[in-house]
C-alpha cells in the first residue's frame, strides 16, 4: 500500500509491460483487466467474489450513478467504496462516453452538454467541471477527464474538431480536480484511426500532464484492424512511466492484443454480460450453453478451471439453469468469465516477467484455435 498513486513497470517484453499501480487502497497488478460495476455492482457477483477472481479494481459508471442513485446520494451514504462494499481501488469514468450512447435530446456545446436521462426523461449537465465534481462525490480513486468521442460515421474534420475540444476540456478536467494525494487523475487520448490527429492529441494531453493516460476512440464499431491499427503507434506517443489504458476491451483476442502493443490497463462488460446470456469463455474460446451439444454432458466448461462454476458443476446443469431461466446460470457464468479473463491477464503478467511472451502468445492462439472439446 502506498499514500500516493505511483506506478512503476517491472518487466517489459517486446512492448509488453507488465509493472503495478500503488493506491492508498491497494495495489493494481498490471496488466490489469476492470470488471465493470454499472450501476455500483458487477451484475449476478458479491463483491468478495469479484475480488476471489483475482480483480484488484472494478470501474463504475458516471452516467448511471449520477442519474440513480445520484452522486450526493452516494456521498452522503459514505462514498462508492463503501455503498456497494468494495474497499479496493474505483476508476470511474467521466459520463461523456454514455451520454453519447445512451441519452436523449442532447445539446453539445464548448460548455459540455445538456441531456435527458434514459431512465425518466429527467434533464442533466455534464461538463468538465461537473463531472470532476461527482466523481469526488463518488470518490473514485482513478478519476476520468471529461470528453467527447464522436459518434461513428464521423469524417476526419468532424474528429479533429471533436478531439480539439476534448484537449481544451481535458485542461479544464485537470483545474477542476486540483490537488488531491491518493488519487490520480487520467487523461483520454482522440483522434480517431487518424495518425497525425492521435499524436495531436497526446502532444496536448503531455502538455497538460496526467497520472496515467487512456486511449480513448476505439472498440467502438471500428473493428479489431482498425484498432490494432492505432495501437501500434498509439501507445508510443504516452509517457513511459505512467499506465497506458485502453477504454472499453474487450474480447480475449482483443486484450492479448493490446497488451502485445503496450497497453497496462482495459476495462469491459463482456465477461459479465456474455454470462448472463450463456456464453462462456475459455482457453478454447467462446461457447454457448444454451446449445443443445451439453444438455447431457458431465463435464465441466473446462476441466483445467478452477472457478466455482467448473469445479462444481457439469455442463449439463449449466445448460438446465440456463434454459430454466434460473438465477444461479448467470451467477455461475459470470463467475466462470471474470475467472478466466483474471487467469488470462494473470498469465500474461507472468510471461511477460518471464520474457516468453511470445511463446505465450503462441500458445493462447493455438488452444483457441483448437476450438471447444468435442462433443461426446
Ligand atoms: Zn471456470
Amino acid at each position: 500500500m502506498s499514500d500516493r498513486f505511483e506506478f512503476s513497470v517491472s518487466a517489459t517484453d517486446g512492448r509488453a509491460r507488465s509493472g503495478t499501480i500503488r493506491t492508498p487502497r491497494g495495489d493494481i497488478r498490471t496488466p490489469a483487466f476492470m470488471p465493470v460495476g454499472t450501476a455500483a455492482t458487477v451484475k449476478a457477483m458479491l463483491p468478495e467474489s469479484v475480488r476471489a477472481t483475482g480483480a484488484d479494481i472494478l470501474l463504475g459508471n458516471t452516467y448511471h450513478l449520477m442519474l440513480r442513485p445520484g452522486a450526493e446520494r452516494v456521498a452522503r451514504l459514505g462514498g462508492l467504496h463503501r455503498f456497494m462494499n468494495w474497499d479496493r481501488p474505483i476508476l470511474t469514468d467521466s459520463g461523456g462516453f454514455q451520454v453519447m450512447s445512451l441519452s436523449s435530446l442532447r445539446k453539445l456545446t464548448e460548455e459540455g452538454v445538456t441531456f435527458a436521462s434514459h431512465i425518466d426523461g429527467s434533464k442533466h449537465f455534464l461538463s468538465p467541471e461537473t463531472s470532476m465534481e461527482i466523481q469526488r462525490q463518488l470518490g473514485s480513486d482513478i478519476v476520468m477527464a471529461f470528453d467527447e468521442c464522436p459518434a461513428l460515421p464521423a469524417s476526419e474534420a468532424e474528429v479533429a474538431a471533436s478531439m480539439r475540444m476534448s484537449m481544451r476540456w481535458a485542461q479544464r478536467s485537470r483545474d477542476a480536480f486540483g490537488d488531491r494525494p491518493g488519487h490520480a487523475l487520467f487523461g483520454i487520448m482522440q483522434g480517431g484511426v487518424t495518425r497525425e490527429l492521435r499524436e495531436e492529441s497526446a502532444e496536448a494531453l503531455r502538455a497538460i500532464g496526467f497520472d496515467g493516460y487512456a486511449i480513448g476512440g476505439l472498440a467502438v464499431g471500428e473493428g479489431q484492424e482498425a484498432m490494432f491499427g492505432v495501437l501500434d503507434y498509439a501507445p508510443g506517443f504516452l509517457p513511459e512511466d505512467k499506465p497506458r489504458y485502453l477504454m472499453g476491451v474487450g474480447k480475449p483476442d482483443d486484450i492479448v492484443g493490446a497488451v502485445l502493443r503496450g497497453v497496462d490497463m482495459m476495462d469491459c462488460v463482456l465477461p459479465s454480460r456474455s454470462g448472463r446470456t450463456g456464453q462462456a469463455w475459455t482457453r478454447r474460446g467462446q461457447l454457448n450453453i444454451k446449445n443443445a451439444r451439453h444438455a447431457d454432458d458431465p463435464r465441466p466448461l473446462d476441466e483445467a478451471c478452477t472457478c466455482p462454476a467448473c469445479t462444481g458443476y457439469s455442463r449439463a446443469y449449466l445448460h438446465h439453469v440456463f434454459r430454466a431461466g434460473e438465477m444461479i446460470s448467470g451467477m455461475l457464468l459470470t463467475w466462470h468469465n471474470l475467472h478466466y479473463f483474471q487467469e488470462l491477464m494473470q498469465g500474461m503478467r507472468d510471461a511477460i516477467a518471464a520474457g516468453r511472451f511470445q511463446d505465450f502468445v503462441a500458445e493462447f492462439e493455438a488452444q483457441r484455435a483448437g476450438g471447444d472439446i468435442a462433443p461426446l
